[in-house]
């Protein structure tokens, strides 16, 4: 490796592993270190060859490329660590933003991690930090969601378990399923505020705000972009559980996410009646409720 990055020098004879954040959209965003990084590395191992072989030819990088993708990541990790340890430096990048959140990534650090090699982060743009910072939210944790499930059943039963989170959500979400997933977080968390941000660093960057359904309203003849939701997170349970036992059943599923057994078992203990009889009733109200439920589990 040609004049390396400002890092220390490696005590033994294996390569460093840098994972470098390159632009989700405004070529501007590449940090003067990531230049540096992918101009003296060895070898760039990248989400796709073509994609990144464009931002090097903007940068006149001549670095060799070799690919780095999904499908393949056990495989390539493995090669990847070989030429690690071997004495070569290696550049990880994905198409855009930080490495392994929501890329591939993940399974090449966690090998180097594991064999002894140095990692070195090479910070830099993401989407998520992107649209957190401009989101306006005072001092919230929230929860990175990533890309919710796209199989319709898999993200009701997801979104309810963040149903009771009190902390702000944030999803990735493709241009294509957006008004599903609105649909379905509006079904599971209520009809809560949001924002949406679409193309963020890019000429068309927009943000939109509103109700979860309202949203939906805004996309409904089809948005194109990539897309960020950001959503409100639950209020504090403080709010009265209602006395009616059939909307005490689907407050348990929908406000505290608890499964039809716990939802049971607590409600029997709690007004003193028989678990079979409430069972019974569960099975009805949250058969009633949502008619796309995976099969009901038998109660012990
Ligand atoms: N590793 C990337 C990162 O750090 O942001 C994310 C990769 S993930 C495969 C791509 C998703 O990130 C997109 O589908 C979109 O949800 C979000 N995203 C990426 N660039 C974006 C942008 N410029 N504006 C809004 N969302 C973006």
């Amino acid at each position: 490796m040609k004049n390396r990055p400002d890092i220390n020098s490696a005590t033994d004879h294996s390569g460093r592993l840098y994972v470098v954040a390159t632009p989700i959209g405004h070529l501007g965003d590449l940090s003067l270190r990531a230049i540096e990084t992918l101009t003296t590395v060895d070898i760039i191992a990248c989400e796709d060859t073509r994609h990144t072989k464009n931002l090097c030819r903007h940068l006149n990088i001549t670095t060799p490329l070799v690919s780095y993708y999904r499908e393949k990541e056990q495989e390539k990790a493995a090669q990847l660590l070989t030429l690690l340890q071997e004495g070569k430096h290696i550049a990880l990048v994905s198409d855009a933003g930080t490495p392994a959140i929501s890329d591939p990534g993940a399974v090449l650090v966690s090998k180097a991690r594991q064999a002894g090699i140095e990692i070195v982060a090479i910070a830099g743009p993401s989407a998520l930090a992107a649209a957190l910072s401009v989101a306006g939210l005072s001092q919230t944790p929230f929860f990175f969601g990533g890309f919710p499930p796209s199989n319709k059943s898999d993200r009701r039963k997801f979104l309810r378990t963040l149903a009771p989170f009190p902390f702000t959500l944030v999803f990735y979400e493709s241009p294509h399923r957006i008004s599903a997933s609105l649909a379905d977080l509006e079904f599971c968390l209520g009809d809560r505020s949001a924002q949406l941000f679409r193309e963020l660093t890019k000429i068309h960057e927009e943000c939109m705000e509103g109700s979860l359904s309202g949203l939906r309203d805004r996309v409904k003849n089809g948005v194109k972009g990539e897309l960020v939701l950001i959503v409100q997170g639950a209020t504090p349970i403080a709010a009265e559980q209602p006395d009616n036992l059939d909307e005490l059943l689907l407050w348990h599923r929908d406000q505290l996410g608890s499964s039809l057994k716990d939802a049971v078992a607590s409600i029997a203990a709690d007004l003193d009646l028989p678990r079979s009889q409430v069972y019974k009733l569960a099975l009805s109200v949250w058969r009633d409720a949502d008619s796309t439920d995976s099969p009901i589990p038998p109660i012990d």
